[in-house]
């Protein structure tokens, strides 16, 4: 099935795009959480983090290699940011495309909401 980030990858639907090269797109999220907030997702379909597979491994990695060269790019490297993965039902994933949110700008607050 394809999915949203599918079609913003091959431009057939719009998005903030901030960077992208033959690995991986990063767009910024419609519905930021912060004041930076982008999502940086592998050209190649992953469904979830449960998928990456021993090839994938250099995608991922760069995947984390971008975010910390937009975290330069936004002015949040010095004072740092969160890098997100969520994973199926319990991760709260909505959107079925492996992404990492690059999220900073403000405190973050605690990661998870202790119950
Ligand atoms: P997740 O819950 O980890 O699957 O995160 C999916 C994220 O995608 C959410 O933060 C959404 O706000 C974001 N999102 C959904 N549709 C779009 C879109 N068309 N452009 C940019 N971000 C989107």
């Amino acid at each position: 099935m394809t999915t949203i980030f599918e079609k913003i990858i091959a431009g057939e639907l719009s998005a903030d795009i901030v960077y992208k090269d033959e690995q991986v797109t990063a767009f910024r999220d419609i519905n930021p959480a912060a004041p930076t907030h982008i999502l940086i997702v592998p050209n190649k379909a992953i469904p979830t983090v449960n998928d990456i597979q021993p090839e994938d491994e250099p995608v991922v990695g760069h995947m984390i290699y971008v975010a910390k060269l937009l975290a330069e790019q936004e002015g949040i490297a010095e004072d740092g940011y969160r890098l997100i993965f969520n994973c199926n039902k319990h991760g709260g994933q909505e959107v079925f495309h492996l992404h990492l949110h690059l999220i900073g700008g403000r405190p973050l607050g605690p990661m998870v909401v202790r119950k």
